[in-house]
């Protein structure tokens, strides 16, 4: 149940983003799990969706990206991609002196705002003003 204080936070970094871009609503953001991670995906677009009503981030896309975990033999140096359940042995030398690197990250990679409307539509409007019977 991690997943709430997580997801909070990637909120609060994207509606912060948002708003230094002018108040401009979120369109997407990029999240990168590792493959380690216990963060459900589907959890945090159910807590997303709840949290997110009536902000900047109201509808935006989450869009996750699984990074692969690294095991990194000790004694020679052998790297290979895992998932769980880890393995216990190098599977070149059979040393159990391993490194895990990487996999259980989670963070923010990148925050899509909405495009600021086109500067040239306040014509249309303009003329509209004294034509009040127009439906
Ligand atoms: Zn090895």
């Amino acid at each position: 149940m991690h997943e709430l204080p997580v997801t909070q936070g990637i909120l609060s970094v994207a509606i912060e983003a948002a708003e230094q871009a002018g108040g401009r609503r979120i369109v997407a953001i990029d999240l990168v799990i590792g493959t380690l991670s216990s963060i459900v995906d589907d959890s945090v677009q159910f807590y997303f969706d709840i949290l997110s009503r009536g902000t900047l981030a109201d509808g935006a896309v989450l869009r996750f990206r699984r990074e692969p975990a690294i095991l990194v033999c000790w004694d020679c140096d052998y790297r290979t991609q895992v998932v769980a359940p880890l393995p216990a042995l190098c599977s070149a030398c059979g040393s159990t002196r391993l490194i895990l690197r990487d996999g259980q990250e989670f963070f923010v990679e990148a925050i899509e705002i909405e495009e600021p409307p086109p500067e040239e539509s306040n014509n249309e409007s303009s003329s509209r003003q004294g034509n009040s019977g127009e439906q």
